[in-house]
């Protein structure tokens, strides 16, 4: 291409020029209106992706966007540092995780760099240095004080492969996150956070994240796993002892013909002493169990059974009923122990069958007077008691509450709810990460560090051997100390927390990165928080999505933070894919950011990661994609330059409305200037935002020779290029700031304030638009005239009606029509 803009030369310098008028550091100053724009940050595993690219531009628009609005903009990035790639390049490189982790980093904010974000780098926060982890140690005692933090022998997901353990979310599917290997079992003693006893509140925040994609909250929700039941404490027969069964039907308690316990239940053993083949038998189930943990729908094993040949009474009914043990009764649901009611659960059905156990119907369904004499299978539907003494003839939501208020009365129940989420283990066994803040003293027992002694810093000479165990477990001088209460000897919590821990506050110390005396200044804290806009990844909406919420809370109750959610509004940006494959190294369809920048420029792999799909959507990288932005750029380029001696002539004189010369132009420069405004400020399409910018373009290419004459013209003419370097600025930053100088202009276009327009001469006529399917009229829909092709065909594609005709067939074409129609061809 002829006229190439010298597009390194202009990145290098207004990059140099952002940096020393630090333009992008945000006030601290109550008075201005704030935006505070957060992007996931990055692990340092030591090169910026696509992925990166994509999810750190849409925010750089929005972040700048809102600058030239006017708001007091908060846009920082830091580096999710400690975790175990670093560890495993020291065990495979002989390199020091620390060594590795900050050459990665200054890589990575190199590239960054060059990539022209409006980062305000004066806050930026890594998370391997002593003075971010002091503050999780902090955190942590904070919590352990009030019991939020505590330690307990459990069963853990264990990783073979990374030698640690997982929290369960870290290993759903029973294999791990990381890595893929199979999950197995191990007992282990293992720090937990409290999580569960804000599930309620984590539930029933989701009121307030009305901005969150629905699908996210789904997943929450089915993660948390609320179930409305009643808990009911059966007596056990000759003891004083009693089973606690959890039971969304307290209605069908009069069917309840036998209990189950898991083989795991503490009970279980004790009621098999003395039976030494059916206690044989338990340990072959637990095992057996614990296998078919590990794998999906293990529920479809043959059920098994022991006979405790133990006897519990129906506190209802005073009916003495066998107790058993069950395979399919798990202990990390509910209480580990069950009413089984053969005749309305289809498991204990099978059950009941198997074992010759009395199956007893007490729901008649609605409309039928009683069941069927041998049922085939449980019938599970609500209706009305039967069989049940005093509740017979009542329907099943009256007997509920009936029944609940009765065992509550006489102390042996209540109503309850139960959650299907558990505690978060967060110790890991491995070296980098922050050292879990506990003594272990000879006479005191466990010990918190005094909060003057923290940080526990991490010992650096370590060994990495990769052998089983932490390589803290053998650095002596780290584990051997004294007891901070009774001066005696003590040895150190040798396990590290999981990196969630140090990313689920992060957001905050954005605010007061600096801060000697706290995590951050809780006042500072309240006034830019909550985060504006998050963007990220929706991978993350289990795991650090749900931890990042309950930490605020957490702080909150601590007196630190003001606010009961951090993001409430969250932005899931789409996968970027190449030939029809998500970007990654064992696929080798990777393309190096790097590359691009070196061969197009930073502002054109910007425009193109942005222009070539709405965020949320999933991205196809194409390399005839990128050489199109990049001609664009170069067009606008020329034309400014061709032009240039308009904007010797003066500031502009104002336009009249009915400007004879050049109202289409008029017209179409205000309305992309609303268009550009709406797309970014309120509906985040930055793809169709480009695009009429585009478009704007393509009209002064076509009118620009007949109005350079006329003194009308001239000042359209003119009006309308400054408009696309100004619309221009949030996307690709670089050539709008030059072409800005280059115009005659003396202040820097990054804090120029955005551009307004006429409401009047901005309104667009309607028109209606017609979609066909394969040439066949189907659906129409009303839009702006001069909606552009992209947005005609994403609306098109959007229809209901289209959806479901098109469903599951490839399109293959789309053909538009300016202003009339749009053909879908399959
Ligand atoms: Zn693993
Ligand atoms: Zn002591």
């Amino acid at each position: 291409m002829k006229d190439v803009y010298p597009f390194r030369e202009v990145e290098e310098k207004w990059q140099k020029t952002w940096a020393e008028r630090l333009v992008f550091e945000a006030a601290d100053d109550p008075r201005l209106t704030k935006y505070y724009c957060l992007e996931m940050y990055p692990y340092p595993s030591g090169r910026i992706h696509m992925g990166h690219v994509r999810n750190y531009s849409i925010g750089d628009v929005i972040s700048r966007f809102q600058l030239m609005k006017g708001l007091n903009v908060l846009h920082p990035i830091g580096w999710d540092a400690l975790g175990m790639p670093a560890e495993n390049a020291a065990i495979k490189h002989g390199i020091h995780p620390q060594t590795w982790t900050l050459d990665n980093i200054a890589h990575m904010k190199r590239q960054l760099q060059r990539l022209g974000y409006c980062y305000d780098w004066s806050r930026e926060v890594n998370t391997c240095l002593p003075e971010y982890y002091k503050w999780n140690q902090w955190i942590f005692l904070k919590m352990f004080e009030r019991g939020l933090a505590f330690r307990k022998k459990s069963w853990v997901n264990w990783c073979p492969q990374c030698r640690t353990v997982l929290a369960n979310e870290q290993a759903a599917g029973g294999v791990c996150w990381r890595c893929d290997a199979a999950v197995e079992h191990k007992e282990m003693d293992h720090w937990f956070l409290k999580i569960t006893a804000y599930a309620k509140e984590l539930l029933d925040g989701h009121k307030l994240l009305e901005k969150w994609p629905e699908h996210v909250l789904l997943m929450q929700k089915n993660w948390i796993g609320e179930s409305e039941g009643a808990h009911i404490s059966f007596p056990l027969k000759g003891s004083s002892r009693t089973i606690e069964v959890f039971t969304t039907r307290i209605d069908t308690v009069f069917g309840a013909t036998f209990m189950l316990l898991s083989a795991e239940h503490p009970l279980s053993r004790e009621l098999l002493a003395g039976a030494p083949e059916k206690e044989r038998r338990r340990e072959e189930m637990v095992r057996a169990v614990r296998a078919a943990r590990m794998k999906e729908g293990a529920e479809e094993a043959e059920k098994e059974g022991i006979d405790t040949a133990k006897k519990a009474v129906n506190p209802f009914s005073g009916e003495e009923i066998p107790v058993w043990i069950a395979n399919y009764v798990l202990m990390d649901y509910g209480t580990g122990a069950v009413m089984a009611v053969p005749a309305h659960d289809q498991r204990d059905f099978e059950f009941a069958r198997k074992y010759g156990l009395t199956i007893r119907p007490v729901i008649a369904p609605a409309g039928s007077p009683s069941p069927e004499e041998h049922p085939e299978r449980a019938t599970e539907d609500y209706g009305i008691l039967i069989n049940s003494g005093p509740y017979s003839g009542m329907s099943s939501s009256e007997a509920m509450e009936r029944m609940a208020g009765f065992a509550q009365a006489r102390g042996f129940g209540r109503k309850s709810l139960t959650y299907r989420l558990r505690d978060w283990g967060i110790s890991r066994q491995r070296y980098w990460g922050t050292p879990i803040p506990i003594l272990y003293c000879e006479n005191c027992g466990t010990v918190g560090v005094p909060y003057e002694n923290l940080p526990v810093e991490l010992p650096h000479d370590v060994r990495f051997t990769g052998e089983e165990g932490s390589p803290l477990e053998k650095a002596s001088e780290f584990v051997n100390t004294t007891c901070p209460k009774c001066g005696g000897r003590a040895h150190r919590e040798t396990d590290t927390m999981d990196t969630f821990f140090d990313s689920s506050w992060y957001f905050f110390r954005y605010t007061s990165p600096h801060q000697m005396d706290g995590p951050f200044d809780p006042a500072v804290a309240s006034y830019w928080l909550p985060v504006d806009l998050y963007i990220g990844g929706v991978e993350h909406a289990i795991l650090h999505l749900i931890y990042a919420r309950f930490f605020t809370k957490v702080l909150r109750d601590l007196g630190c933070a003001s606010i009961d959610e951090p993001f409430p509004h969250y932005l899931a940006q789409g996968m970027v894919t190449k030939g029809g494959a998500a970007m990654s190294k064992s696929r080798g369809n990777v393309v190096d950011p790097d590359e691009m920048i070196q061969e197009y420029g930073a502002d054109a792999l910007r425009l193109f990661i942005l222009f070539a799909s709405p965020p949320e959507k999933e991205f196809a990288w194409a390399e005839d994609g990128i050489e199109g932005c990049f001609r664009f750029l170069n067009r606008v380029w020329s034309i400014v330059e061709e032009q240039r001696d308009l904007f010797a002539e003066g500031a502009s004189p104002s336009i009249r409305r009915d400007a004879s010369a050049g109202l289409t132009l008029l017209k179409k420069t205000h309305q992309t200037i609303r268009k550009v405004s709406e797309d970014i400020g309120k509906r985040f399409h930055l793809n169709t935002a480009i695009s009429s910018i585009m478009e704007l373009y393509n009209l002064i290419r076509k009118e620009k020779d007949s109005l350079r004459p006329g003194e009308e013209g001239r000042v359209v003419l003119r009006l309308a290029l400054e408009s696309i370097i100004v619309l221009l600025a949030p996307f690709t930053p670089h050539i709008a700031e030059e072409l800005w100088e280059r115009t005659g202009h003396r202040d820097l276009l990054a804090r120029h304030p955005w551009p307004a327009f006429d409401p009047e001469l901005a309104k667009e006529e309607r028109v209606t638009i017609v979609v066909q399917v394969n040439g066949k009229l189907r659906d129409k829909f009303e839009a702006e005239a001069a909606v552009g092709e992209a947005e005609m065909k994403e609306r098109a594609l959007g229809l209901d009606r289209i959806r479901a005709l098109i469903e599951g067939r490839p399109v293959r074409k789309v053909i538009c029509i300016e202003n009339r129609l749009v053909n879908i061809v399959v």
